[in-house]
């Protein structure tokens, strides 16, 4: 068992961690001096001493670690993780059974009780996401769950500690079976090729599920379509699985363009009838101003912050621009899918973002979809930052 130390919090944030606030973070402790090594349990008492939690100290973005339990007699044992891990895969046992769909989360961070720990199924894979040194001093107990619980052909591990932006391990295999990649997963019925062993990322991010299908089934037909940031060409593929006139993929990556041709070709499309694009966005923006492209539909999922050669991008700071950009050369009566997996704003803001957008292009539009985490990324109330994913479509009118 680890040794148990007392991390004090201002009494002016109990109430919040009384409420079931999961988050350890630094304005609420009193005394840091008492946190050396990640993956020791902490107990939160208030300023009187008083019990508010108990979790353990793990560097994670700015955070200092997580709330694991409110009950004061409850230990962080085997027995505890074993709970919390049968329940989750409980609430998953709709995906199981899907047959169309053979990717999913099965664990998502404190929505399921323990943050800084993601679990992801894929096609009999597991992938495990460790988010911190402290979390990851866990390992034989949340293994010895999940293995204990789930059958499976062979488990993976993502160490994704703060190591400034590096992925530094070059073998991600943990136990079971090594796999064959890629694995073609199934999301909906569409073929997917994801590698399990290959850096941080598998090929497709699956909290966009939804947003997906919507495209597939309810507006890509005889639309043509652009999709920016396109990584491995996921809503590329399912708009024209959902009958696309043609679409146009644009990612600086290079790999983008490898990846997004397999993608194509796993569901027997010819990706010579698409176009994809490695370059920076904001220069195909230029390009299809100058060449009087439009399109019917433009997807824009930018990731939070980014740093290319000329510019840096944002998204609590650039979001308007790259908007208005999109709002240029899309069609009238076009669609705008726009998404953001920030977690400094929420939806509210999001939208004046989009509405500032369109009065500064002197251009009125009408909000015909939102999505937000499908529900095996669980969140819970008392952490509204957990809940990141944002995506309007929108119609330009
Ligand atoms: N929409 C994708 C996920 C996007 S991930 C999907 O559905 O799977 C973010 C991607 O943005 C990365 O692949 C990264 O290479 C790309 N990117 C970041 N900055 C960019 C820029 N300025 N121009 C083009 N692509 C960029």
């Amino acid at each position: 068992m680890q040794n148990e130390v007392q991390l004090k919090i201002k009494d002016k944030f109990s109430n919040k961690f009384k409420a079931g606030f999961p988050h350890i973070f630094k304005e609420a402790i009193l005394n840091m001096e008492v946190l050396h090594q990640e993956g020791v349990i902490v107990q939160l008492v208030d300023e009187k001493d008083h019990f508010l939690g108990r979790g353990y100290y793990g560097r994670q973005n700015k955070g200092f670690g997580w709330v694991l339990t409110q009950n004061e007699h409850e230990p962080i044992d085997q027995q505890f993780f074993d709970k919390k891990i049968d329940a989750a895969l409980d609430k998953r046992s709709t995906y199981y059974k899907d047959k169309d769909t053979t990717a999913f989360r099965v664990f998502n961070g404190e929505g399921d009780g323990i943050g800084g720990l993601t679990v992801e199924y894929y096609a009999g894979f597991y992938v495990i996401n460790w988010y911190s040194q402290g979390i990851y001093q866990f390992k034989d107990l949340i293994l010895q769950s999940l293995m204990n619980l789930v059958e499976f052909k062979g488990i993976y591990e993502k160490k994704r500690f703060d190591t400034g932006g590096k992925y530094v391990e070059d073998d991600d295999f943990v136990t079971g079976e090594r796999g064959e990649f890629p694995v073609i997963i199934k999301e909906n019925g569409v073929n997917f090729a994801v590698y399990l062993n290959d850096g941080p990322m598998t090929g497709i991010f699956l909290d966009q599920r939804q947003v997906r299908k919507t495209i597939r089934d309810k507006y890509a037909n005889g639309k043509t379509v652009l999709n920016t940031f396109s990584y491995t060409g996921a809503f590329s593929v399912f708009a024209s699985l959902g009958g696309a006139k043609e679409t146009t993929s644009v990612d600086l990556a290079n790999r983008s363009l490898p990846k997004t041709i397999e993608q194509f070709q796993v569901n027997g499309v010819d990706e010579n009838d698409h176009t994809i694009r490695v370059m920076d966005v904001f220069n195909y923006f230029k390009y299809a101003v100058k060449k009087d492209l439009s399109f019917d539909m433009v997807i824009l999922d930018p990731p939070s912050f980014a740093r290319s050669k000329k510019h840096t991008f944002s998204a609590s700071k650039d979001y308007v621009n790259l908007l208005k950009e999109t709002i240029a050369i899309t069609a009238d009566e076009g669609v705008i899918v726009a998404s953001t997996n920030a977690s400094s704003f929420g939806m509210d803001k999001f939208k004046n973002f989009i509405d500032q957008a369109f009065k500064e292009m002197n251009e009125s539009y009408k909000i015909m979809e939102t999505f937000s985490l499908p529900d095996d990324f669980k969140t819970i109330k008392q952490y509204k930052e957990g809940n990141y994913l944002k995506v309007l479509f929108i119609k330009k009118v």
